[in-house]
């Protein structure tokens, strides 16, 4: 098989050639035909996430060991399954679920496997889709996106899923209260699509460039804000009812001052994005505005099967994809680390 790798943190992709694995166990072979490009993937390459106040979380210091295969959105045909494995679909398209857990704990028992303190993430800590072929460790992760764009479709098992846990962190609520998404990239549109395809009207979006706007409408948002202007966090708090809920694409501690600044009472503040920044709380202030502070990590199996009811429905409306070659991956991530990339670029393997 052959997969591009990390080898060096911080260094491109290098491509390298090894016997095919046969599945053992639980284990399900995929031939990969799509695996989408995700942000977070230049975080794993350069080896560390910024964490705020000057410090860092080290992929090396948490058990990472190279190589690794990233990439997180593998879709491709079934074609081979450990002797475990019970009924697999041997020849048919699946996305994989990559947000895999220990398998033991009581989270993963739950199907929560994003909650669970030994996630070994497909991708991450177990070879990803950046390869010709993937193992996934049970059949139960394999998800049926037929229906779908096979080129869409994989972006629903990062973006998709995370946008949509985190957005319904602040659903069921009246469809007509303030909604903030902080940041108009490509999570950031995904995020307002998921609340238009569950009927949710009042949606703001800010972002540092206002370029980004016309995308942030067209994908269904009714107000749009600099982020960067100084009074930003008052202009959305003076929104008609108020703010009810902000999710926080971006993660920086610029975004998660006004997210969290301009709730009304009893609102909450969900935080995804993991740009890095700290967020200075008076204990004194969340207790009296009633406030909620919530991180949101990816999503449930159960969750994604949701985000690919709701695309096959048709009730999500696309956001731009365009796809690259495996051997592209590498500087598609700088694209990325570079600001360069409109929506999503999905690698056809
Ligand atoms: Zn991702
Ligand atoms: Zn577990």
């Amino acid at each position: 098989m052959i997969s591009y790798d990390v080898t060096e943190w911080g260094k491109p992709l290098q491509k390298a050639i090894r016997e095919t694995p046969t599945p053992q166990g639980t284990e399900v072979l995929v031939k990969v035909k799509y695996c989408g490009v995700c942000h977070s993937d230049v975080h794993i390459r350069d080896g560390y996430f910024d964490l705020g106040g000057g410090k860092k979380f080290h992929m090396g210091e948490r058990g990472m060991a190279l190589p690794v295969t990233m990439g997180h959105e593998p879709y491709g045909t079934v074609i081979a399954a450990g002797p475990d494995a019970g009924d697999v679909p041997i020849g048919a398209d699946r996305l994989v679920f990559p947000w895999v857990g220990c398998g033991e704990c009581a989270r993963c028992a739950a199907e929560q496997d994003n909650h669970c303190m030994a996630m070994r993430a497909i991708g991450v800590r177990l070879g990803g889709g950046y390869a010709d072929h993937v193992l996934v460790p049970h059949p139960k992760y394999l998800v049926d996106a037929s229906g779908i764009d096979p080129s869409f479709a994989p972006i629903l098992a990062c973006s998709g899923v995370t946008t949509y846990s985190a957005v319904n962190k602040l659903l069921p609520c009246d469809p007509d209260e303030w909604i903030a998404i902080l940041g108009a990239g490509g999570l950031g549109l995904m995020a307002v699509a998921m609340l238009r395809a569950q009927g949710h009207r009042n949606i703001a979006v800010g972002d540092v460039d206002p370029a980004k706007f016309d995308a942030a409408r067209a994908a269904g948002a009714t107000h749009t804000f600099d982020t960067r202007e100084p009074d930003a966090t008052a202009k959305l708090a003076a929104l008609p009812g108020g703010l009810w809920g902000a999710v926080d694409l971006v993660g920086a501690s610029a975004t998660a001052a006004i997210g969290y600044g301009a709730l009304r009472k009893g609102g909450r503040y969900v935080v995804v994005g993991l740009f890095g920044g700290e967020l200075p709380l008076s204990t004194v202030t969340l207790a009296q505005r009633a406030a909620t502070v919530q991180g949101s990590y990816v999503g449930s199996l159960g969750e994604l099967k949701e985000v690919v009811e709701i695309a096959r429905s048709g009730k999500l409306q696309p956001i731009p994809v365009s796809t690259c070659a495996l051997d592209e991956v590498s500087d598609v991530l700088d694209r990325l680390k570079a600001g360069t990339v409109t929506g999503r670029v999905v690698a056809k393997v």
